[in-house]
């Protein structure tokens, strides 16, 4: 029997799952100390390994890999930096064997590629994608013909950085206007206030208590303010895409991420505003909503182990 644990690291949480012939058997999840700039991170997931491997009688000889998914930039296991783990400079894969004390398989990868590794194998694409993943940061991931990739620095696919307007929002990242403040969930609730302050569009949201759940929740039923709000969202991730379309030509995009919950009247409005943008070379490129949700980090850093 051959196992793979997929390990999706989080600054919150962190979701261990375990595969057997591909399929996920076990799912676990446990917090994320974030103390001390993260030093017990990752002894607290070995731990939590160690302690499966005896409940579900496993022995270590019988794992065929461990795959790591990180909220961070990575270069050949080496996780440079992970501002909401705290982590720096760490040789993840050395760390872990030393820690598990076995020289076991390690890969360690970017999240949101792995998540795009994940959803990629998981539908069984054989062809181009570019995954966005949109929730309080906007992270994607490339994969040409199969391949996945990490950049010479590890920011391969960080498209939440893209810049749209040089005068824009202040990002997290430290510039103004990257897409993630127009697409990320600050974005949607800056495009809610700024609406419901103007007064001229009807709505039932509520100006204090904004998330992008309750504005594209109201969408779909008609809200004018709603409506507008994945408009423009949409308008700007669209032209957004466009451009990545002219460099990466991809067959599909794929949404996944929590706002990726407002479903087709995002897919649709984005399909619109893609098409108002994109050059003929790229006409044709589809919208799709991700399949995995919350588990599509697991399942890439399986296939990272199987692939
Ligand atoms: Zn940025």
């Amino acid at each position: 029997m051959r196992y793979v644990f997929g390990i999706d690291v989080g600054g919150t949480t962190t979701k261990i799952g375990l595969f057997q012939d591909d399929k996920l058997i076990k799912k676990y999840q446990i917090r994320s100390n974030t103390e001390e700039k993260g030093k017990y991170v990752l002894g607290d997931i070995t731990n939590k390994i160690k302690e499966v491997l005896k409940e579900e009688k496993i022995s270590l000889k019988d794992i065929e890999g461990f795959g790591f998914g990180v909220p961070g930039p990575v270069v050949k296991n080496k996780v440079i930096r992970c501002a909401n783990l705290g982590w720096e400079n760490i040789q993840l894969d050395k760390e872990f064997k030393r820690l598990i004390g076995e020289d076991v398989y390690v890969k360690v990868g970017n999240d949101a590629t792995i998540a795009a590794v994940g959803e990629y194998n998981k539908m069984g694409l054989d062809k181009s994608i570019v995954f966005i993943t949109l929730g309080t940061g906007v992270g994607g991931g490339v994969i040409s013909n199969g391949i996945w990739f990490e950049g010479a620095t590890g920011a391969n696919g960080e498209i939440g950085h893209i810049n749209i307007d040089k005068n824009g929002p202040l990002c997290s990242c430290g510039k103004r206007g990257c897409l993630e403040t127009y697409a990320g969930i600050r974005g949607w609730n800056r495009f809610a206030k700024e609406l419901i302050e103007e007064g001229k569009l009807t709505t039932k949201l509520d100006i204090n208590n904004l998330d992008p759940r309750f504005i594209h929740t109201l969408a779909k039923k008609g809200d004018e303010v709603g409506i507008e709000v994945v408009k423009r969202v949409a308008d700007v991730l669209g032209y957004a895409c466009a451009n990545i379309a002219a460099i990466v030509n991809p067959d599909v995009f794929i949404i996944g991420g929590g706002i990726s919950n407002a479903g087709w009247i995002l897919i649709d409005n984005l399909q619109e505003s893609f098409n108002k943008y994109a050059f003929y070379g790229v006409k044709g490129t589809t919208f799709e909503l991700a399949k995995l949700g919350n588990d599509a980090g697991m399942y890439g850093c399986y296939y990272m182990i199987k692939k």
